[in-house]
């Protein structure tokens, strides 16, 4: 198959500090984890090389935390979004209602009932879960049905297979609207309070 990529594919995580963003993509990129990951200030950009039958196809995963802005992501590439939070942490599941009300406020997607998200629960190598699996499919169903992963990535559970199913909803909207992207000129996050200032000094 010959099919020319018109728009990188970009992945976006977003999710309360600490349930694990950086340690999934650094699992997913590097297949490393780290006990004791940096905090992320501003935005980390990676990339992975994926192959689609027999097309070689850079996508470009940023990890984030506090306030930035993601005008080149949204100016060169197809845009998904990966919302992230920790089984052991109920307070990081309630975030999820934020994230997206925020992600879908500051992106205005044409059409946000179809925008690309996908819901990782991860952490779930812990004994000491308290996020029900069906309180999150109850969650995902109200928001349009989002896929729903539970990872680990400590070991690696489940991790490709999430980025994938982005990754393959990437291609899949690449082919049917190119021009969906425009609308996403400049996306804003702001939080957690006390990333901002420290922030600020990542330009877009
Ligand atoms: P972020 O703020 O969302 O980017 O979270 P980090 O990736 O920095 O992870 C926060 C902490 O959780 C770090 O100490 C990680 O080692 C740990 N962590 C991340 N993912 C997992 C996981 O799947 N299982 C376990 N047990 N710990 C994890
Ligand atoms: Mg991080």
């Amino acid at each position: 198959m010959n099919r020319e990529i018109k728009y990188l594919p970009q992945v976006i995580l977003i999710g309360d500090i600490g349930v694990g963003k950086t340690s999934l993509v650094k699992r997913y990129v590097e297949q490393g984890f780290s006990i004791k990951e940096k905090a992320t200030i501003g935005v980390n950009l990676s990339t992975k090389e994926v192959t689609v039958d027999d097309d070689v196809v850079t996508l470009q995963i940023w990890d984030t935390a506090g306030f930035y802005c993601l005008k080149s992501a949204f100016k060169r590439g197809v845009v998904f979004c990966m919302l992230a939070f920790d089984v052991t942490s109920y307070s990081s599941f309630e975030g999820l209602d934020w994230w997206l009300d925020e992600f879908l406020l500051r992106a205005r997607p044409r059409d946000p009932v179809n925008f690309p998200f996908i819901v990782v629960g991860n952490k779930v190598d812990l004994g000491n879960r308290i996020v029900s699996n069906r309180e999150v499919n109850e969650w995902c169903q109200r928001n349009n049905n989002m896929p729903y992963f539970e990872t680990s990535a400590k070991e690696g559970t489940n991790v490709d297979l999430a980025f994938q199913a982005l990754f393959w909803n990437a291609l899949k909207q690449e082919s049917n609207s190119s021009e969906e992207t425009d609308s996403f000129d400049t996306i804003r996050l702001q939080l957690p309070d006390n990333y901002c200032e420290k922030s600020k000094e990542y330009k877009c």
